[in-house]
């Protein structure tokens, strides 16, 4: 089965004004899509088009070798969006018990977390992400990937992304990133990273 734009849980207006409406239907329905249209033209033909994305991302051998780079990205970039529209919602209610818990014995506490997410954030050199994930033994980490990386790859459980690519944040923010790391705290999906931590 093709991969196709996954349903949002909220309408494009309903981050506003963190993201407007013209921000979220420019990265949704134009970026986001484009990987997704890319993709299944990559997978068209090579018997690979029902695998999962994270099956395709952490198994590229069984991808053939001249498409690997462009399905890596192209899957990569689907679900890290993918990821990143589970981490925003309108009804940001603050962290839970088992997220100020972990946050606490992995930063200090949950303040000391969002700075130190938001510095490296802010700081990805060029394009890409900042994830907080979960490590096979457990314990947090704050984690930067470039362009199209993703912390599967690495065998890491993401719980939070923030989408640091420029297009993420241009139309309302335009080159201040460090602005937009800062507001997005505001509609964080702190039920979504309770769920999984
Ligand atoms: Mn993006």
């Amino acid at each position: 089965m093709a991969h196709s734009l996954p349903a949002l849980d909220w309408s494009l207006d309903a981050l506003a004004p963190v993201l407007s409406t013209e921000q979220l239907d420019f990265h949704y329905n134009k970026h986001h899509n484009t990987y997704i249209v890319n993709l299944n033209k990559l997978l068209d033909g090579t018997g690979l088009e029902g695998e999962s994305l994270e099956s395709l991302i952490t198994n590229l051998a069984q991808v053939p070798e001249a498409k690997r780079t462009a399905v890596f990205n192209n899957a990569a970039q689907h679900f890290n969006h993918s990821f990143y529209w589970k981490s925003l919602s309108p009804k940001s209610a603050g962290p839970g018990p088992k997220t100020i818990a972990a946050l606490t014995a992995g930063f200090g506490s949950v303040d000391d977390f969002k700075k130190q997410f938001s510095e490296k954030a802010v700081t990805v050199f060029g394009s890409g992400w900042a994830w907080l994930v979960k490590k096979a033994d457990g314990s947090l980490a704050i984690q930067q990937t470039s362009n199209a990386g993703c912390p599967l790859t690495d065998g890491n459980v993401p719980l939070l992304t923030f989408d640091v690519w420029e297009h993420a944040s241009s139309v309302d923010y335009r080159n201040l990133r460090a602005k937009y790391c800062e507001e997005i705290w505001k509609i964080v999906n702190w039920e979504h990273i309770e769920s999984r931590v």
